[in-house]
């Protein structure tokens, strides 16, 4: 059943009060509105500013005094002794929380109880005190789905082409287009259409897209990659790269037929510069899907139930846009006021993770969420617990196997052939160095040969290495501590070999 099907259904059952949760004001009215016209009811909203109004064509003041929620809700009981009626009643979240009023909406709620009216409270987030919790039946709306999006385009271009005398065509792009207006709000997706046309005075899908990543980065939260990375670019991690080609096919129509549900994601755990970002990138160019980072530190807003609200916001665009790869680096980040958050931001910490973990359970959208980790003595044991992701795998520094090709794969970068280098000797010297350091000793080496006016030889990266301080030697101890707590957690993602002390073992996958 879809949202509007439900919010009918709970309005014909006679629930009294419904919360709502979204962001899209207009597009809830618009709902609410052909709903209660069906069922042959009288359509109110409320707002802090203008109290209650009748929706009729217009919208008319029903009683200018009743703009407080105390007595707008006394109007509204007054008008249900009359009249068969739904109010809905905007940006309620913050006005719900005093005792008296919560005593208001239990009062209401019994009223109600025994007529033919609704109350529909509508909030960005889900934010409903304790104490009515149990009054209330709860709709998160999702963002437009195409269906929805395809009325606004065929409204939009007929009214375009008589309104401009323009002749735009939509020919075989109708696709495209919904698929870029996938994670806009209705308005948002009229807007992207309307600049197009400005632009373009067309209808371009690119400028579409572009827009739409746009909107997504203004989000604050969550920002839109075009992945260039394959799984040809990261060197070693066999063990993982063929858990995540099996699991490619688990996406398609004929694994779903088969009775496969889509992957839920993997968590990597390891030290900084193994490959694990680079990883989460090549999964969406595997994969096929666009790919959205969330960056947990952005969440965190300072006003009240801003954060939760930034969190719901990146979860819904995630699930419009699905398929599509949801990628949280250094989940860890997030936790780090968790243990005392009770006391420092009245738990918002804790909520949060609560919202994202919540959801990373019972999520129904194919999302694919690739998280990383550095540190995860950090992580909540709930983090790890079965359910949440389809496997954990440990990267640990590349094998001297692994050194090689990664000393390969970025030879081949900057547009030098590996054959001319003596690779294996690199990789003799370079146990315990990261991929990002073996790159970086590439880099370092070439603006060497470059200032000498050289080729680069065998000579300027043996030096470069031999110059270097990798960070496992600093941070060793550590190191350490994560490999032991991977013997327990997680899958190899290499296949290790004799060099690492570890048995040779390829995983059963
Ligand atoms: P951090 O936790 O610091 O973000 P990370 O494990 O996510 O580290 P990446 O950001 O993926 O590491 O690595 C940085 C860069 O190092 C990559 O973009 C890539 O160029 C290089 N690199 C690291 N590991 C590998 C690898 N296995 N193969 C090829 N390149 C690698």
């Amino acid at each position: 059943m879809n949202w509007e099907e439900e919010l009918k259904t709970l309005i014909r059952a006679r629930y009294p009060i419904i919360w709502l949760t979204s962001s899209e004001e207009q597009r809830v009215i618009q709902k609410l509105s052909e709903i209660t016209t069906d069922l042959e009811k009288t359509f109110y909203v409320w707002s802090a500013t203008k109290g209650i109004q009748k929706l009729t064509a217009d919208l008319e003041d029903v009683d200018p005094g009743a703009v407080s929620i105390d007595s707008s809700l006394m109007a509204f009981t007054e008008l249900i002794n009359q009249e068969k009626a739904v109010m809905l009643m905007k940006d309620i979240h913050p006005f719900i929380q005093e005792p008296l009023t919560i005593r208001m909406f239990k009062d209401i709620y019994f009223e109600l109880k025994n007529s033919y009216s609704t109350l529909i409270l509508l909030a960005p987030i889900t934010d409903i005190p304790i104490d009515l919790q149990k009054y209330v039946t709860v709709i998160d709306i999702p963002l437009p789905e195409k269906e929805e999006l395809r009325k606004i385009l065929e409204v939009m271009v007929k009214d375009v082409n008589e309104a401009l005398n323009l002749n735009i065509e939509l020919n075989g792009n109708t696709d495209t287009i919904l698929n870029a207006g996938l994670g806009l709000t209705l308005d948002e997706f009229e807007n992207v259409l309307a600049k197009s046309i400005v632009a373009k005075r067309n209808l371009d899908p690119s400028t579409i897209i572009t827009e739409k990543e746009q909107i997504i980065k203004k989000t604050g939260i969550l920002e839109y990659y075009h992945s260039m990375e394959s799984m040809e670019d990261i060197g070693g991690l066999e063990n993982l790269k063929s858990w995540l080609m099996r699991r490619k096919k688990a996406f398609s129509r004929e694994a779903r037929e088969f009775g496969l549900r889509p992957p839920k994601g993997i968590l990597m755990v390891g030290a900084p510069g193994t490959g694990k970002s680079l990883t989460a990138k090549a999964t969406a160019k595997l994969f096929g899907m666009p790919l959205l980072k969330l960056d947990m530190s952005k969440v965190f807003g300072s006003l009240v139930g801003e954060s939760e609200k930034n969190m719901a916001e990146a979860l819904k665009i995630a699930e419009s846009i699905a398929p599509c790869i949801l990628f949280v680096d250094e989940i860890e980040k997030a936790f780090a006021g968790i243990s005392s958050s009770g006391e420092t931001d009245s738990g918002v910490t804790a909520r949060v993770i609560g919202q994202l973990l919540t959801w990373m359970q019972e999520r129904q959208k194919p999302v694919f969420v690739v998280a990383t980790c550095n540190d995860p003595f950090k992580l909540p044991p709930e983090m790890t617990r079965a359910g949440r992701f389809d496997d954990i795998f440990h990267v640990d520094l590349p094998s001297r196997s692994e050194r090689e090709e990664i000393f390969r794969i970025h030879l081949n970068k900057i547009g030098r052939d590996p054959g001319n280098f003596d690779i294996s000797e690199f990789a003799r010297l370079t146990e315990g160095y990261s991929g990002a350091e073996i790159e970086q000793i590439i880099t370092e080496a070439l603006y060497r040969a470059f200032d000498e006016g050289l080729e680069l030889d065998n000579q300027h990266i043996i030096e470069e290495i031999q110059g270097y301080m990798p960070l496992s030697k600093k941070r060793k101890d550590e190191i350490e501590r994560i490999r032991k707590w991977a013997e327990i957690y997680c899958k190899p993602a290499s296949i290790r070999d004799s060099e690492s002390g570890s048995k040779a073992r390829r995983i059963e996958l």
